[in-house]
């Protein structure tokens, strides 16, 4: 039977790989992943590591697939070219003006919003390549607290937005994030979203994880209540097992009901 699914997003951390098990990436999960390739689906890791921070794990967890596609740091595409994977010169040239410009407007504020958070937690917050205020938090109660200080410097400035993984965050422009690149991908292969599937656990999957670009989403149970939440009132699909087990569970149950 033909797939109506032709192009899979996954999250990389708490989605389809998790440092808590062995394998990182289930077993049965890399077999369906290599099937759904092997039929033509576009198979896309989506995450906020950078790629060399990707492959590295990839590698380590030696798994016999590759994705076809990476999304790294929630912005910059690449495209999988025989063993190597090429950036898409146009979008992340464009991507690296449209920080740069952004970030701009950010630097006379910076040393203020540095103080604030360095007087308050015990938090690590440094400059990094993707941008020039990154933030580690001891827990996530103070990451909260301080997405919530960030989030209204960013009403101020016009494309500023804040990216929040677990316990990091950083600033970035609002138009680039998981959701806008997969959008892209699917423009240059002319894939529309009904053929689309975005898993993902964390806050800085949400923006993929709507039904504006995907019209199938899952979210394995160790998603935070934000992402259950957002996938269970787009119709989603939450699983009830965790990390890569669930996103197997998601598969499946998008597989039985998109057979055409
Ligand atoms: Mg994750």
């Amino acid at each position: 039977m033909k797939l109506s699914i032709q192009i899979l997003s996954t999250d990389f951390d708490g989605t389809l790989h998790s440092d808590f098990e062995n394998p990182p990436v289930p077993s049965a999960l890399e077999r369906r992943i290599k099937d759904l390739q092997s039929r033509g689906v576009t198979w896309v890791i989506n995450t906020g590591r950078d790629l060399s921070s990707l492959t590295e794990a990839l590698g380590r967890a030696r798994l016999s697939i590759w994705p076809d596609y990476v999304v790294s740091v929630e912005r910059e595409i690449y495209r999988r070219t025989g063993s190597h994977y090429v950036g898409l010169k146009d979008w992340n040239e464009r991507c690296r003006i449209a920080h740069d410009e952004v970030f701009l407007l950010l630097r006379q504020d910076l040393p203020q919003i540095v103080d604030w958070v360095q007087s308050r937690f015990d938090a690590r917050v440094y400059e990094d390549t993707y941008s020039p205020f990154c933030l580690t938090a001891q827990s996530n109660t103070d990451a909260d607290l301080i997405h919530d200080y960030l989030n209204e410097y960013c009403d101020q400035v016009p494309n500023l937005t804040v990216v929040r993984n677990d316990v990091y965050a950083r600033f970035s422009h609002s138009s680039y994030n998981k959701g806008s690149a997969l959008a892209e991908i699917g423009r240059l292969l002319g894939i529309s979203r009904e053929h689309i599937v975005a898993a993902g656990d964390h806050l800085n999957d949400l923006p993929m994880l709507s039904i504006d670009y995907a019209r199938w989403l899952i979210a394995p149970s160790n998603a935070v209540e934000a992402v259950k939440e957002a996938v269970r009132r787009q119709q989603g699909y939450v699983s009830h097992q965790p990390h890569g087990h669930g996103l197997a569970d998601g598969l499946e149950r998008v597989l039985g009901l998109s057979l055409v």
